[in-house]
Protein backbone atom coordinates (compact mmCIF):
# COMPACT_ATOMS: atom_id res chain seq x y z
CA UNK A 1 0.00 0.00 0.00
CA UNK A 2 1.43 3.16 -1.07
CA UNK A 3 -0.57 4.98 1.57
CA UNK A 4 -1.85 7.78 -1.37
CA UNK A 5 -5.10 8.95 -0.84
CA UNK A 6 -6.90 12.28 -1.75
CA UNK A 7 -10.45 13.69 -0.88
CA UNK A 8 -11.91 16.57 -2.07
CA UNK A 9 -15.80 17.36 -1.51
CA UNK A 10 -16.60 20.59 -2.42
CA UNK A 11 -16.05 20.43 -5.81
CA UNK A 12 -17.79 17.92 -8.57
CA UNK A 13 -14.66 18.10 -10.81
CA UNK A 14 -12.14 17.54 -7.57
CA UNK A 15 -14.29 14.60 -6.77
CA UNK A 16 -13.72 12.69 -9.93
CA UNK A 17 -10.20 14.33 -9.90
CA UNK A 18 -9.82 12.61 -6.48
CA UNK A 19 -11.73 9.29 -7.81
CA UNK A 20 -9.21 9.02 -10.59
CA UNK A 21 -6.25 9.52 -8.33
CA UNK A 22 -7.86 7.16 -6.02
CA UNK A 23 -7.90 4.42 -8.74
CA UNK A 24 -4.43 5.03 -10.00
CA UNK A 25 -3.38 4.78 -6.38
CA UNK A 26 -5.03 1.38 -6.14
CA UNK A 27 -3.14 0.02 -9.12
CA UNK A 28 0.27 1.17 -8.40
CA UNK A 29 -0.61 -0.79 -4.87
CA UNK A 30 -1.29 -3.89 -6.99
CA UNK A 31 2.01 -3.51 -9.75
CA UNK A 32 3.75 -3.10 -6.50
CA UNK A 33 2.23 -6.38 -4.73
CA UNK A 34 2.82 -8.59 -7.94
CA UNK A 35 6.22 -7.23 -8.59
CA UNK A 36 6.99 -8.58 -4.73
CA UNK A 37 5.18 -11.47 -5.77
CA UNK A 38 7.47 -12.42 -8.29
CA UNK A 39 10.55 -11.77 -6.61
CA UNK A 40 9.45 -14.08 -3.40
CA UNK A 41 8.61 -16.95 -6.31
CA UNK A 42 11.80 -16.31 -7.92
CA UNK A 43 13.78 -16.66 -4.64
CA UNK A 44 11.39 -20.00 -4.17
CA UNK A 45 12.00 -21.24 -7.11
CA UNK A 46 15.50 -20.51 -7.40
CA UNK A 47 16.04 -22.23 -4.00
CA UNK A 48 14.25 -25.45 -4.60
CA UNK A 49 17.12 -27.08 -6.67
CA UNK A 50 19.93 -25.28 -5.15
CA UNK A 51 18.65 -26.65 -1.64
CA UNK A 52 18.52 -30.09 -3.92
CA UNK A 53 22.08 -29.58 -4.80
CA UNK A 54 23.99 -28.80 -1.50
CA UNK A 55 22.01 -31.79 -0.17
CA UNK A 56 23.40 -34.14 -2.77
CA UNK A 57 26.72 -32.98 -2.85
CA UNK A 58 26.92 -32.69 1.09
CA UNK A 59 25.97 -36.08 1.74
CA UNK A 60 28.69 -36.86 -1.08
CA UNK A 61 31.44 -34.74 0.98
CA UNK A 62 30.85 -36.58 4.23
CA UNK A 63 30.55 -39.88 3.02
CA UNK A 64 33.81 -41.99 3.88
CA UNK A 65 34.04 -44.26 1.52
CA UNK A 66 30.98 -44.00 -1.73
CA UNK A 67 30.24 -46.42 -3.80
CA UNK A 68 31.07 -45.23 -7.79
CA UNK A 69 27.99 -45.91 -8.87
CA UNK A 70 26.29 -43.91 -6.22
CA UNK A 71 28.69 -41.50 -6.70
CA UNK A 72 27.52 -41.30 -10.58
CA UNK A 73 23.80 -41.57 -9.53
CA UNK A 74 24.59 -38.35 -7.08
CA UNK A 75 26.27 -36.62 -9.95
CA UNK A 76 23.32 -37.30 -12.61
CA UNK A 77 21.18 -35.74 -10.01
CA UNK A 78 23.13 -32.66 -9.33
CA UNK A 79 23.42 -32.15 -13.01
CA UNK A 80 19.43 -32.77 -13.47
CA UNK A 81 19.39 -29.94 -10.74
CA UNK A 82 21.40 -27.49 -12.80
CA UNK A 83 19.56 -28.44 -16.04
CA UNK A 84 16.63 -26.83 -13.78
CA UNK A 85 18.02 -24.09 -12.32
CA UNK A 86 19.23 -22.88 -16.35
CA UNK A 87 15.80 -23.75 -17.80
CA UNK A 88 14.33 -21.26 -14.95
CA UNK A 89 16.92 -18.60 -16.05
CA UNK A 90 16.70 -18.89 -19.61
CA UNK A 91 12.81 -18.57 -19.25
CA UNK A 92 13.59 -15.53 -16.63
CA UNK A 93 15.52 -13.75 -19.36
CA UNK A 94 12.99 -14.17 -22.07
CA UNK A 95 10.38 -12.68 -19.59
CA UNK A 96 13.20 -9.73 -18.80
CA UNK A 97 12.95 -9.13 -22.70
CA UNK A 98 9.18 -9.02 -23.16
CA UNK A 99 8.42 -6.98 -20.23
CA UNK A 100 10.90 -4.13 -21.79
CA UNK A 101 8.77 -0.76 -21.94
CA UNK A 102 11.00 -0.09 -25.62
CA UNK A 103 10.36 -3.84 -26.80
CA UNK A 104 10.59 -3.97 -30.85
CA UNK A 105 9.36 -6.73 -32.49
CA UNK A 106 10.91 -7.84 -35.28
CA UNK A 107 7.97 -7.81 -37.71
CA UNK A 108 8.04 -9.40 -41.16
CA UNK A 109 5.30 -10.99 -43.29
CA UNK A 110 5.87 -14.64 -42.68
CA UNK A 111 4.08 -18.20 -44.18
CA UNK A 112 3.19 -19.52 -40.91
CA UNK A 113 2.76 -22.75 -42.27
CA UNK A 114 6.30 -23.04 -42.79
CA UNK A 115 6.99 -21.88 -39.34
CA UNK A 116 4.47 -24.56 -38.15
CA UNK A 117 5.99 -27.24 -40.22
CA UNK A 118 9.73 -25.89 -38.60
CA UNK A 119 8.27 -26.09 -35.42
CA UNK A 120 6.33 -30.03 -35.69
CA UNK A 121 10.27 -31.24 -37.29
CA UNK A 122 11.97 -29.81 -34.26
CA UNK A 123 9.46 -31.61 -31.68
CA UNK A 124 8.93 -34.96 -33.63
CA UNK A 125 11.95 -36.62 -31.85
CA UNK A 126 10.43 -35.20 -28.44
CA UNK A 127 6.97 -36.54 -29.57
CA UNK A 128 8.51 -39.96 -30.66
CA UNK A 129 10.25 -40.65 -27.33
CA UNK A 130 6.82 -40.93 -26.10
CA UNK A 131 4.97 -43.15 -29.09
CA UNK A 132 2.50 -39.79 -29.19
CA UNK A 133 1.95 -39.07 -32.80
CA UNK A 134 2.59 -35.53 -33.04
CA UNK A 135 0.42 -34.42 -36.50
CA UNK A 136 -0.31 -31.45 -38.35
CA UNK A 137 -3.30 -32.25 -39.77
CA UNK A 138 -4.46 -28.74 -41.95
CA UNK A 139 -1.97 -26.97 -43.95
CA UNK A 140 -3.55 -23.58 -45.15
CA UNK A 141 -1.03 -21.83 -46.46
CA UNK A 142 -1.02 -18.58 -44.80
CA UNK A 143 1.19 -15.12 -44.81
CA UNK A 144 1.09 -13.04 -41.92
CA UNK A 145 3.11 -10.08 -40.52
CA UNK A 146 4.80 -11.46 -36.79
CA UNK A 147 7.84 -11.07 -35.09
CA UNK A 148 8.67 -15.32 -36.22
CA UNK A 149 11.19 -15.89 -33.32
CA UNK A 150 8.97 -14.65 -30.69
CA UNK A 151 5.74 -16.54 -32.39
CA UNK A 152 7.54 -19.44 -32.63
CA UNK A 153 8.76 -19.38 -28.86
CA UNK A 154 4.77 -19.11 -28.13
CA UNK A 155 3.98 -22.17 -30.33
CA UNK A 156 6.99 -24.26 -29.30
CA UNK A 157 5.77 -23.70 -25.47
CA UNK A 158 1.99 -25.06 -26.39
CA UNK A 159 3.50 -27.77 -28.20
CA UNK A 160 5.44 -29.04 -26.04
CA UNK A 161 3.22 -28.82 -23.25
CA UNK A 162 0.95 -31.13 -25.27
CA UNK A 163 3.23 -32.91 -25.20
CA UNK A 164 4.65 -33.47 -21.90
CA UNK A 165 1.24 -33.64 -20.32
CA UNK A 166 0.24 -36.04 -22.45
CA UNK A 167 0.96 -39.99 -21.69
CA UNK A 168 2.68 -42.46 -24.19
CA UNK A 169 0.88 -43.13 -26.77
CA UNK A 170 -1.16 -40.24 -27.38
CA UNK A 171 -2.32 -37.84 -29.38
CA UNK A 172 -1.32 -34.33 -30.52
CA UNK A 173 -2.84 -32.72 -33.43
CA UNK A 174 -1.63 -29.18 -34.96
CA UNK A 175 -3.83 -26.86 -37.21
CA UNK A 176 -3.75 -24.41 -39.03
CA UNK A 177 -7.36 -22.31 -40.17
CA UNK A 178 -8.41 -18.69 -40.70
CA UNK A 179 -11.18 -17.13 -38.57
CA UNK A 180 -13.07 -13.70 -39.70
CA UNK A 181 -10.11 -11.65 -38.94
CA UNK A 182 -7.92 -13.97 -37.31
CA UNK A 183 -4.87 -17.01 -37.65
CA UNK A 184 -5.79 -19.72 -36.06
CA UNK A 185 -3.59 -22.21 -34.50
CA UNK A 186 -4.91 -24.91 -32.93
CA UNK A 187 -3.41 -27.42 -30.50
CA UNK A 188 -5.22 -30.54 -29.09
CA UNK A 189 -4.35 -33.33 -26.91
CA UNK A 190 -5.90 -36.13 -25.50
CA UNK A 191 -3.56 -36.32 -22.41
CA UNK A 192 -4.14 -35.56 -19.15
CA UNK A 193 -6.34 -32.81 -18.80
CA UNK A 194 -6.22 -29.87 -16.72
CA UNK A 195 -9.40 -29.30 -13.71
CA UNK A 196 -11.56 -26.34 -14.28
CA UNK A 197 -10.98 -24.74 -11.15
CA UNK A 198 -7.12 -23.91 -12.54
CA UNK A 199 -8.38 -22.80 -15.58
CA UNK A 200 -8.00 -19.10 -15.05
CA UNK A 201 -4.89 -19.13 -13.25
CA UNK A 202 -2.81 -21.54 -15.63
CA UNK A 203 -1.53 -18.63 -17.58
CA UNK A 204 0.48 -17.01 -14.52
CA UNK A 205 3.49 -16.91 -13.75
CA UNK A 206 4.95 -19.97 -11.94
CA UNK A 207 1.66 -21.36 -11.54
CA UNK A 208 1.20 -25.24 -12.28
CA UNK A 209 -1.47 -27.38 -11.64
CA UNK A 210 0.68 -30.18 -10.26
CA UNK A 211 4.07 -29.35 -9.11
CA UNK A 212 5.77 -32.74 -9.26
CA UNK A 213 4.77 -33.55 -12.80
CA UNK A 214 5.74 -30.18 -13.92
CA UNK A 215 9.45 -30.38 -12.39
CA UNK A 216 9.75 -34.22 -13.36
CA UNK A 217 9.02 -32.95 -17.16
CA UNK A 218 11.59 -29.93 -16.34
CA UNK A 219 8.78 -27.48 -16.24
CA UNK A 220 9.43 -24.35 -15.29
CA UNK A 221 5.82 -22.94 -14.80
CA UNK A 222 6.44 -19.95 -17.12
CA UNK A 223 5.99 -21.81 -20.59
CA UNK A 224 2.50 -20.08 -20.96
CA UNK A 225 3.07 -17.02 -19.30
CA UNK A 226 4.96 -16.29 -22.13
CA UNK A 227 3.74 -17.46 -24.95
CA UNK A 228 0.57 -15.21 -23.29
CA UNK A 229 2.64 -12.58 -23.19
CA UNK A 230 4.39 -12.86 -26.59
CA UNK A 231 0.92 -13.12 -28.20
CA UNK A 232 -0.57 -10.76 -26.65
CA UNK A 233 2.24 -8.39 -28.17
CA UNK A 234 0.82 -9.27 -31.46
CA UNK A 235 -2.76 -8.17 -30.22
CA UNK A 236 -3.99 -11.90 -30.50
CA UNK A 237 -5.50 -13.81 -27.75
CA UNK A 238 -4.58 -17.78 -26.14
CA UNK A 239 -7.45 -19.68 -25.30
CA UNK A 240 -8.17 -23.61 -23.88
CA UNK A 241 -10.65 -25.98 -23.45
CA UNK A 242 -9.86 -28.84 -21.03
CA UNK A 243 -11.64 -32.07 -19.78
CA UNK A 244 -9.86 -33.68 -16.74
CA UNK A 245 -8.38 -37.24 -18.24
CA UNK A 246 -9.78 -36.21 -21.63
CA UNK A 247 -7.43 -33.70 -22.68
CA UNK A 248 -6.98 -29.86 -23.88
CA UNK A 249 -7.04 -27.87 -26.53
CA UNK A 250 -5.34 -24.27 -26.87
CA UNK A 251 -6.17 -21.94 -29.82
CA UNK A 252 -3.36 -19.41 -30.42
CA UNK A 253 -5.21 -16.43 -32.10
CA UNK A 254 -3.25 -13.49 -34.11
CA UNK A 255 -4.84 -11.25 -36.16
CA UNK A 256 -4.39 -10.94 -40.32
CA UNK A 257 -4.01 -7.44 -40.16
CA UNK A 258 -2.12 -6.37 -37.70
CA UNK A 259 -2.69 -2.86 -36.93
CA UNK A 260 0.89 -1.58 -36.09
CA UNK A 261 0.95 2.24 -35.88
P1 LIG B 1 5.18 -25.83 -16.97
O1 LIG B 1 6.60 -25.43 -17.14
O2 LIG B 1 4.86 -26.33 -15.59
O3 LIG B 1 4.70 -26.72 -18.05
P2 LIG B 1 3.44 -23.77 -18.11
O4 LIG B 1 3.35 -22.30 -17.78
O5 LIG B 1 3.85 -24.13 -19.49
O6 LIG B 1 4.39 -24.42 -17.02
O7 LIG B 1 2.01 -24.43 -17.81
C1 LIG B 1 1.39 -24.19 -16.56
C2 LIG B 1 0.64 -25.42 -16.09
O8 LIG B 1 -0.51 -25.63 -16.93
C3 LIG B 1 1.43 -26.72 -16.17
O9 LIG B 1 2.21 -26.92 -15.02
C4 LIG B 1 0.31 -27.75 -16.29
O10 LIG B 1 -0.19 -28.06 -15.01
C5 LIG B 1 -0.77 -27.02 -17.06
N1 LIG B 1 -0.78 -27.36 -18.51
C6 LIG B 1 -0.28 -26.61 -19.53
N2 LIG B 1 -0.50 -27.19 -20.73
C7 LIG B 1 -1.16 -28.35 -20.47
C8 LIG B 1 -1.68 -29.41 -21.29
N3 LIG B 1 -1.59 -29.40 -22.63
N4 LIG B 1 -2.32 -30.43 -20.65
C9 LIG B 1 -2.45 -30.45 -19.30
N5 LIG B 1 -1.99 -29.50 -18.48
C10 LIG B 1 -1.34 -28.45 -19.04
Amino acid sequence: NLGLKVEIKTNDEFKQLANAFNVMSTKLSQVDKQRKDFVANVSHELRTPLSSIKLLSESLLHQEKVDALVYKEFLQDIDSEIDRLNNIIDDLLILVDLDKEKLTLDFKTTYINFLLEKIIARLKPLAENKKISLDYIEREKIQIKVDANKIQQAVINIIHNAIKYTPEGGRVEVKLYTERDYVVIRVKDNGIGIPKESLPQIFDRFYRVDKARSRSTGGTGLGLSIAYQIVSLHQGTIDVESELGKGSTFYIKIPIDLNLA
